[in-house]
């Protein structure tokens, strides 16, 4: 088992009643367990272009397009396409048309990468009919372990001073769950490549707004659990969960909190705030 399968497997002891709602998580981490790269992804060592890129305020997610190739993905994605279309029979039509589209070399693994304030390209959701939401739950769903494995060599390098933006400094994708860490500092995780960066506390990373007064935090009487929350930005409506790790020593890694916390998802979403990257509660 994978670290991540482990977490996965304690989370849903602590929440037995989610067992089936959230099936579909087993498996995607199911997959990515049984992949192995087809070759060697890692970027080749380069701190100055690294640095470079994120001085000028860009993640290194050009690298990813310029090299990934179908091969390097598709079982991923064939995977989580499979997993996909059994938790949302109704999407089955239009991810067969995506398969088509794939087979046929009209949608490559760049159109599922982070572009600046969405993820993917676009060229998904024009060839297969697919709604943006469920695009991103896809692209989370299949490219981590490729991107994981290219960003792998670059992670050290990142200094905290060097990246001050709301996206992922390696591959550009949104924020999709924040920590509180020991020293009270807050943490950004990206699920799609695993990357995590320090964030200014009072700054909405969706929409830049800073201050107190633009944020609002959930902590919905029927979901109360110390230490979790919603933050919530009133002014762009972007919403983030967030564990406070002072309280929740035995939290897991972000993504399987994230995850595993779906009710708060639904909280926030009837209260008319959106995430970039949906959970699976959300689609359909
Ligand atoms: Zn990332
Ligand atoms: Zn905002």
């Amino acid at each position: 088992m994978t670290e991540l399968q482990d977490a996965w497997a304690d989370l849903l002891r602590r929440r037995p009643a989610f067992r089936d709602s959230l099936t579909i998580y087993g498996e995607i981490l199911d997959a990515w367990a049984r992949w192995s790269p087809p070759r060697p992804l890692a970027l080749p060592l380069d701190r100055a272009r690294w640095r470079g890129a994120w001085e000028r305020g860009e993640p290194l997610v050009e690298h990813a397009a310029a090299t990934l190739r179908p091969s390097d993905v598709e079982d991923l994605l064939g995977a989580a396409m499979e997993s996909l279309a059994r938790a949302q029979p109704t999407l089955g039509a239009s991810l067969q048309r995506l398969a088509e589209a794939w087979d046929r070399g009209a949608v490559a693994p760049a159109a599922l990468l982070p572009a600046r304030g969405r993820v993917g390209s676009g060229a998904v959701e024009q060839a297969s009919g697919l709604a943006a939401d469920v695009v991103a739950f896809l692209a989370g769903a299949s490219l981590r372990p490729a991107l994981e494995a290219m960003f792998a060599p670059a992670r050290e390098h990142l200094d905290e001073a060097a990246w001050s933006l709301g996206v992922c400094p390696f591959c550009g994708g949104p924020p999709a769950f924040a920590d509180v860490i020991e020293d009270g500092r807050r943490r950004l995780a990206c699920h799609l490549c695993g990357g995590a960066w320090l964030f200014a506390k009072l700054r909405c990373p969706f929409c830049g707004v800073e201050g107190a007064e633009h944020q609002v935090r959930l902590t919905p009487e029927e979901a109360r659990e110390e230490g979790y929350l919603v933050a919530a930005c009133r002014s762009c409506r972007a919403y983030m969960k967030e564990v406070d790790r002072r309280a929740r020593w035995n939290a897991g890694p972000a993504l399987i909190e994230d995850w595993g916390t779906p009710h708060f998802d639904l909280v926030a979403h009837r209260q008319g705030y959106w995430r970039p990257t949906p959970s699976i509660v959300q689609l359909g």
